[in-house]
């Protein structure tokens, strides 16, 4: 089956000037693949004539489907509709219907009509009009020899409203679409490069209708599946046992599927084994711990943690030995070890995460360079640590070494399993 293919046409001056974040192309996308459309561009122009009909015209060539946001106010900035009245050759005329629509938005708000938001009724001749019961600009749809183009509100609850109650039922309704599974692996501990040569053959076996796609973000790494086909039973049967053969080669590293966290399933293993959980953070500053808390009910596993940056207060607060620091430093295996340990019987939890390290970009010497951090985890008296060599950007240190130490804690509770 031919798939149906559409681009999105953002249009405002706000969003090249970086003044709006383009959520409504990022939203469509979305709900167009949701439907089994497939987005082959995106495309953002400013307030100006030119660029507008030139960005119709490339598309048309390209694409099946055009759906276009913003510029639909009455006011002289807004140009979208004279630019579709003068693509589609047509007049602007005043449009019974839009505007019988409008006074009756407009009278259920308790307000009247002015002139310029009468405006918002006419439209250009050629468009069938989608109705707006969320604003005052109306949508418009246009063919043209098979394709189709429809223009809607920039302001994103109308145009999600418009979308789901009347763009896609038409679109499904006038083209033939596939239905589309996506299934999300996702794994931490595992780099995309090693992760590729480990599923190399399996890839390469992969039916023409599944593809794939490495998603890699901060340590933590998500495998996309996406089937295509005419019937959802038969692609989610497909994909779930693609997703079986390769379990054997991956399975170390998957730690959850679609929309789990690592701190969501570490939350899951915690209370059902009726364990608790405390932290001692030092270069991450309380982003573990803010990762845990992020999972609703995390306060049936989690007792507590403390961000004890300096080294006093890593020896009065937490008990780290004044000779361990002073003989090795803070940011060493020896230290994360006392923290993680002394953390872990101090809260009276089960398992003790620590982290100490040189987030950057300053404070690093030729021993100890920026980017050196450790992590430990706790379990009774087991403690295993991990050294960890990152990068010289701070932000992404914080990331990376959050993500480690979730995954370190998760390896600990799978294997305690
Ligand atoms: P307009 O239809 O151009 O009058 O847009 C109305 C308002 O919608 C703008 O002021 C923006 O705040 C918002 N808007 C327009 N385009 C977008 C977009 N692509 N993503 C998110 N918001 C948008
Ligand atoms: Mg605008």
């Amino acid at each position: 089956m031919k798939r149906v293919v559409a681009e999105i046409i953002t249009i405002g001056d706000e969003i090249l000037y970086g003044q709006t974040l383009d959520t409504n192309a990022h939203w469509i996308s979305g709900a167009l693949d949701e439907t089994g459309v497939k987005v082959i561009r995106r495309t953002t122009c400013g307030d100006v004539e030119e660029e507008i009909l030139d960005a119709f015209r490339i598309a048309e060539h390209r694409a099946d489907i055009i759906l276009i946001t913003g510029g639909l106010g009455p006011t002289n900035d807004d140009l979208t509709k004279p630019c579709l009245a003068k693509y589609f050759d047509c007049d602007i005329v005043m449009n019974k219907q839009a505007l019988s629509e409008l006074e009756a938005y407009m009278a259920s708000r308790g307000r009247t009509l002015n002139k310029l938001t009468r405006l918002q009724a006419a439209l250009p001749e050629k468009c069938e009009i989608v109705g707006n019961e969320r604003g005052t600009a109306c949508g418009m749809w246009f063919n043209k020899q098979g394709k189709v183009f429809c223009s809607m509100p920039g302001v994103p609850h109308e145009m999600q409203y418009m979308m789901r109650e009347k763009v896609i039922p038409r679109i499904e309704k006038e083209f033939e679409l596939p239905v589309i599974y996506h299934k999300i692996v996702r794994l931490a501990g595992i780099g995309e490069s090693w992760l590729a040569e480990k599923i190399e053959g399996w890839e390469n076996s992969l039916p023409e209708n599944v593809s794939l796609a490495y998603l890699p973000a901060f340590g933590d790494l998500k495998l996309r599946l996406t089937a295509t086909g005419k019937a959802l039973d038969q692609i989610k049967g497909q994909t779930d046992d693609l997703i079986r053969e390769l379990m054997p080669l991956i399975d170390k590293y998957v730690y959850g599927y679609d929309d789990d966290s690592l701190e969501s399933v570490i939350g899951r293993l915690l209370r059902k084994k009726h364990q608790k959980l405390a932290i001692a953070e030092s270069c991450t500053g309380g982003f573990v711990a803010h990762k845990i808390t992020s999972v609703p009910g995390s306060s049936d596993y989690f007792n507590g943690a403390m961000v004890p940056y300096q080294n006093d207060m890593k020896i009065d607060l937490l008990g780290v030995r004044k000779e361990t620091i002073l003989e090795y430093g803070a940011v060493s295996e020896e230290t994360v070890l006392e923290m993680a340990g002394n953390v872990r019987k101090k809260y009276k939890a089960d398992y003790g995460l620590a982290s100490s390290g040189i987030a950057g970009p300053g404070g690093g010497t030729p021993e100890k360079p920026v980017g050196l951090i450790w992590i430990a985890c706790a379990h009774g008296d087991e403690i295993t640590t991990r050294k960890l060599n990152l990068t010289k950007d701070r932000e992404v240190n914080i990331r990376i070494t959050a993500i480690a130490l979730l995954t370190l804690l998760h390896e600990r509770l799978v294997q305690n399993d």
